[in-house]
């Protein structure tokens, strides 16, 4: 589906510790808090870690109303331009959504047991820097993770730093 993807938003956010808040931050930009709009957000602050627009058009799998896949893209994409909401990609699913609150993280995911860890982008610096270095590129890790092997991971399958595994 042609629109069923969000671009990415890089601007200032801002952390909305309530539903009260968020509604204050577009109300302040003067944008409307439709019905439509305040159900996507309840969504977010509903679920404990974040999701895809799928599982807000769900309503979370029952917990809150349906809501229509389309208008929640556009929901999205406006409350992340607001910068109330970042999204990111963990691998072949759809985007995460999550609130700005907790500040900007980026992400490291294993390909083997797919366990995902999230860091404050300082820890990245080093190795962002590293890249500016050798190839010139500004390195995000925010939108798409660092993909590899973790540590256990790597220690139990050292073969697969070498023989690097067919794409399945
Ligand atoms: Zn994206
Ligand atoms: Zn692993």
């Amino acid at each position: 589906m042609r629109g069923a993807v969000t671009a990415p938003h890089t601007g200032p956010s801002i952390a909305a510790p309530d539903m009260d808040a968020a509604v204050e931050a577009l109300r302040s930009r003067g944008l409307r808090i439709s019905a439509a709009r305040r159900l996507v957000l309840e969504a977010l602050f509903a679920a404990d870690t974040p999701i895809s627009a799928e599982q807000v058009a769900d309503g979370l799998a029952g917990r809150l109303p349906r809501s229509d896949l389309a208008s929640v893209y556009r929901n999205l994409e406006t409350l992340e331009e607001v910068g109330l909401v970042r999204h990111f990609h963990l691998g072949h699913g759809p985007g995460l959504y999550g609130l700005t609150g907790t500040g900007e993280r980026e992400y490291l995911v294993c390909d083997s047991c797919h366990s995902v860890r999230a860091v404050p982008p300082p820890e990245l610096d080093r190795v962002r820097s590293l890249v500016k270095e050798e190839f010139g590129y500004e390195a995000r890790f925010s939108h798409f993770p660092i993909v590899g092997l973790c540590a256990d991971c790597a220690r139990e399958e050292p073969s697969t730093r070498i023989d690097r595994r067919r794409h399945q």
